[in-house]
């Protein structure tokens, strides 16, 4: 209760319903029957009445989860629950996605995964396979897979790269200085970098949006986190998104700092004035924040 209390303001937002959009309300009851996994749920997130129902329903996002929930890793600022042995894949898995997506009214999907690193190809042509047959049902559906680092092996990132996505995000999750604190120790910042970095050599500078998000609030420096701009900049990331860390459980790293919402403003400025094409920066900002509006708005034009 106590932690609670001591949120600032800005971090209590009211629970989302479906009563002033009804597009969030008629997706919610679409998806009961979809059998899809989407993360906008299960970690209810405080923005799924913001992406969802969105005021154009070709903007309308969500994330969906595929290979299962248990991961690989055990990063020390999330909550997804850890095993080195996970169940196996299911197969039919690409073709249900692509099925149900084909049938919701959304105009842009997150795809995102637990770590596998049990898998030779740690889900990779899961993940392609999937994105595939999502294209051919419904070629119109704007595709981001938000993927992990493949432990470094660039040919699986390759295999996502080809596989017909439109936009490809990694996400840092944080400055190169506390990621050994941070993300699981089979992490590492230059290895993340190498990811971003190896999706536009494959699909060229101009044949891709490459995207990381960056978690505030753990004790990063300010100069640290113009290094990390620079550094995403220098391989061409086009979007960065910034957000508050906030602490799963007391388990969890603790938050460092609330960072204000003019911080936020100021981060979301100096990105754009760096070159970032877009750039989603507020407290209770996720990766895929509107991500469906932001590319429609920024990318589009
Ligand atoms: Fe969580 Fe991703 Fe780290 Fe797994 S790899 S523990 S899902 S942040
Ligand atoms: Fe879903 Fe991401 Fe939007 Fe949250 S920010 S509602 S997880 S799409």
């Amino acid at each position: 209760k106590r932690t609670i209390t001591r949120l600032p303001e800005w971090l209590k937002t009211p629970i989302p319903s479906s009563g002033a959009n009804p597009n969030f309300g008629k997706i919610k009851a679409d998806l009961r029957g979809l059998n899809l996994h989407t993360v906008c749920e299960e970690a209810r997130c405080p923005n799924i009445g913001e992406c969802w129902g969105g005021n154009d329903k070709s903007a309308a996002t969500a994330t969906i989860m595929l290979m299962g929930d248990t991961c690989t890793r055990g990063c020390r600022f999330c909550s997804v629950k850890t095993n080195r042995k996970p169940p196996p894949l299911d197969p039919h898995e690409p073709e249900n996605t692509a099925e149900a997506l084909a049938r919701w009214g959304l105009g842009y999907v997150v795809l995102t995964s637990v770590d596998r690193d049990d898998l030779a190809d740690g889900g990779a042509r899961h993940f392609a396979e999937t994105i595939r047959r999502i294209k051919q049902k419904k070629p119109t559906l704007l595709v981001e897979a938000l993927t992990g680092d493949f432990m470094g092996d660039l040919d699986m990132v390759k295999i996502v790269a080809e596989s017909g996505l439109d936009v490809y995000a990694h996400n840092v999750e944080t400055v190169e200085g506390l990621t050994p604190y941070v993300r699981d120790r089979r992490a590492t910042f230059r290895q993340s970098l190498k990811v971003l970095e190896h999706v536009k050599a494959v699909r060229g500078k101009e044949g891709i949006i490459t995207k990381t998000s960056i978690m505030l609030g753990l004790g990063e420096q300010e100069q640290e986190v113009w290094d990390t701009m620079r550094e995403l900049r220098r391989i061409d990331v086009d979007v960065v998104t910034f957000g508050q860390y906030m602490r799963p459980t007391k388990r969890h790293l603790k938050v460092e700092k609330y960072v204000t919402p003019d911080e936020f403003d100021l981060w979301k400025q100096r990105a754009l004035d760096m070159g970032f094409l877009y750039c989603a920066s507020g407290p209770l900002v996720r990766s895929s924040y509107k991500a469906g509006e932001a590319f429609i708005e920024n990318v589009l034009r």
